[in-house]
């Protein structure tokens, strides 16, 4: 290895420089290390808030007087109106015009229903153990079905703390639950209202025939491979 190539090694290599190195009785080797503190302008928070608002000025700065400028060029060319006007700003004019969401956006929940109507969840207490934010409230009750032991009889999302992590719906062994409304939360005045309940999660979006795990009608029968002619969505 060259000597300029070790050298510019070094100069790659971070960490605490070593000021001296010593050998002790029993051969284990010492080292004086000096600690490289980061520069005071790597460390502040003004620094990187001056940063910031540098940034954010300079977009400001471009919106205000880029689309200006390109307006006029665009009269001096003799554009249609139409055109000589147009709006180049780089926003989103909401709620007018929207941005096309992600398939696998994560929206306001909705809770599913079996084929007779009744709330898909067993109230076994899943989503509200896994959910890291702590908002789901269930109270179980009994159900007349013999084949299903509990089900909801309060079911509620406080949608302010909820961190729209998706949990809740990868936790559910029935598919009782998605977030796959597209919708957002509601604006609120008052903190109580943004809470969700049984009855308007189960109003909300399409009516599913889904069962257990999304896999169609009679699962049991057809093992886990499912068919074509599954309408479960
Ligand atoms: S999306 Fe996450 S935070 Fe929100 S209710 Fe589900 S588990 Fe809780
Ligand atoms: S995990 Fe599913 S079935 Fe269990 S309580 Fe939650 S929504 Fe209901």
């Amino acid at each position: 290895m060259s000597a300029a190539h070790d050298e510019h090694h070094a100069e790659e290599v971070e960490g605490p420089k070593v000021l001296a190195t010593a050998t002790s009785k029993n051969g284990k080797v010492m080292r004086t290390i000096q600690v490289v503190r980061p520069e005071a302008a790597d460390t502040s928070f003004l620094a990187a808030g001056a940063k910031g608002f540098g940034i954010t000025l300079k977009h400001f700065a471009k919106n205000l007087f880029l689309p200006l400028r390109k307006a006029s060029a665009r009269a001096k060319a003799g554009a249609p109106v139409d055109e000589k006007w147009k709006n180049e700003i780089e926003t989103v004019q909401y709620p007018e015009e929207k941005v096309t969401y992600p398939e696998r956006f994560r929206g306001l929940h909705r809770l599913m229903m079996r084929d007779d109507g009744a709330v898909r969840c067993v109230a076994c207490m899943c989503c509200p153990t896994v959910c890291p934010a702590h908002c789901i409230t269930i109270i179980p009750a009994e159900t007349d079905n013999k084949g299903i032991e509990k089900k909801p009889a309060v079911f509620e999302i406080d949608e302010l703390r909820c961190v729209v992590c998706g949990l809740c719906v990868e936790a559910c062994p029935c598919d009782a639950i998605r977030m796959d409304t597209g919708d957002h939360a509601k604006p609120v005045e008052d903190r109580a209202d943004a809470i969700e309940n049984l009855s308007s999660m189960l109003g909300r979006g399409i009516r599913s025939t889904a069962t257990q795990g999304g896999e169609g009608p009679n699962w049991r029968s057809r093992g886990h491979e499912g068919s074509k002619d599954d309408v479960n969505r």
